[in-house]
């Protein structure tokens, strides 16, 4: 007797059997969208962490907004469905979902970033949602499967915390990834969450870029020194214990805090402070792989120092009005090679008369280039000791830089005076 013929025959007509069939099927074909869809971003990277209130959030949406500040096409998705707090930190609650020809369309945040969270998918945002197992997995697919980011640098995933089922699930369904990284904080490095989080990236497979200790000392708001309440080292040592690569640290920061209630991202509104050096470094070595001591190695060996240019814009074109600007173009410039070595942008402080030259100064900006200009900024910046150039065209931020760089910017009248 042919067992397996029998056991085939008895399954076609039994109905439990043709549906199991049906869900694997179905299974393998989220799947197969899902890849087709993430086949159109660049990297992946997970943001994980053993416990929630570590930071996790923080770090990924001040990752994002770094990477979008440097002209990459960055997408944030938040899959913390317990508490996906990306919606308040970056004022996107009254959001609602967009939906175009079965797609989920993301939300713009600005230039290149594009945003989605669980959060904008519940009713009351306000509170906690219960969602049962199955229903959770069957959401968090369906998110990947169906919002659309098109083609991206990078897409940063705020995973739930913890090592359960949904990080899990999450590890599971984005192909190719490039691997997590794993927030934590000085109390929970020596106990065993974090070294949970990095078996369960492990099991799964999973590259650990990097561990962050967040909330690493505190910066004094009065004097803006660091005291290291719980000590140093703990970090750096047990990435060393574990094998993996240790990112960096970031303080306690007031302006964290108040950055977040606001609605907007650390980053954007204090580059320059010492917690922003923190972040571009542990940024800088995610997305070149290169760890502080080869950036070290780096600076040291090189002589040539960095200008910083800004200049207003609009939609990413030079804007004419110096004094009425919504935002900067920020472009980092090696004196003696003339390379670009970072460009972000920053939203202008207000138009109080007088404000801007100071605020420039204290941002680091050692040039600027603009259309227009009134007698009272150019006193306030030569005051500052910043050079400017007046009379650029409205064109492309960085073409201009480039043609001010190799002598060729020709600067006409000055366009407004006021
Ligand atoms: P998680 O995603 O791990 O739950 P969040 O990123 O939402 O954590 O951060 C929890 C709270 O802690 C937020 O209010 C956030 O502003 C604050 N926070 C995070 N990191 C810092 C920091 N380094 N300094 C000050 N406050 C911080």
């Amino acid at each position: 007797m042919n067992k397996g013929k029998n056991s085939e025959k008895a399954s076609a007509s039994d109905p439990e059997a043709e549906h199991r069939a049906k869900l694997k099927a179905q299974e393998f074909a989220d799947y197969r969208d899902i890849a087709i869809r993430m086949d159109k971003i660049g990297h992946k990277i997970l943001v994980l962490s053993g416990k929630g209130g570590v930071g996790k959030s923080t770090v990924a949406v001040n990752l994002a907004v770094s990477l979008a500040r440097a002209g990459k096409k960055v997408g944030l998705l938040d899959i913390d469905i317990h508490g996906p707090s990306i919606p308040q930190m970056l004022q996107l609650r009254n959001e609602d979902l967009k939906l175009k020809e079965g797609v989920i369309l993301p939300v713009n945040y600005k230039n290149n970033l594009k945003v989605m969270s669980m959060g904008l998918l519940m009713e009351g945002r306000d509170e906690a949602v219960i969602w049962r197992g199955p229903l959770k997995m069957k959401v968090i697919k369906q998110f990947l499967k169906d919002v659309e980011w098109g083609e991206l640098d990078y897409l940063i995933v705020d995973s739930p915390p913890g090592t359960g089922d949904e990080p899990l699930s999450i590890a599971q369904l984005i192909p190719r990834a490039d691997g997590a990284v794993i927030v934590t904080t000085p109390q929970e490095v020596s106990i065993s969450e974090v070294r949970r989080s990095i078996s369960f990236c492990r099991k799964m497979s999973m590259d650990i870029l990097g561990v962050i200790e967040n909330m690493s000392g505190f910066i004094c708001p009065g004097c803006g020194a660091k005291v290291n309440i719980f000590g140093t080292g703990g970090g750096p040592r047990m990435a060393e214990d574990m094998g993996v690569p240790f990112l960096g640290s970031i303080p306690i920061d007031k302006g964290i805090m108040e950055a977040c209630d606001e609605g907007r991202p650390y980053l954007e509104q204090y580059p320059v402070t010492e917690t922003a050096k923190e972040f571009e470094k542990i940024i800088k070595q995610l997305t070149t792989g290169q760890t502080e001591d080869d950036t070290k190695d780096i600076e040291a060996k090189s002589d040539d120092q960095t200008i910083r240019i800004a200049l207003p814009i609009t939609a990413d074109k030079l804007f004419a009005h110096f004094g009425h600007c919504e935002a900067f173009a920020i472009f980092d410039v090696q004196e003696e090679s003339k390379k670009i070595v970072n460009r972000f942008e920053i939203s202008a402080p207000g138009h109080q008369p007088g404000l801007l030259p100071g605020w420039l100064h204290q941002q680091g900006v050692n040039v600027v280039i603009t259309g227009g200009m009134g007698s009272r900024a150019q006193e306030l910046l030569v005051r500052e000791g910043i050079k400017f150039i007046i009379g650029a065209p409205e064109d492309n931020p960085e073409a201009i830089v480039n043609s001010y760089l190799a002598g060729s910017l020709v600067a006409g009248e000055n366009i407004c005076d006021h």
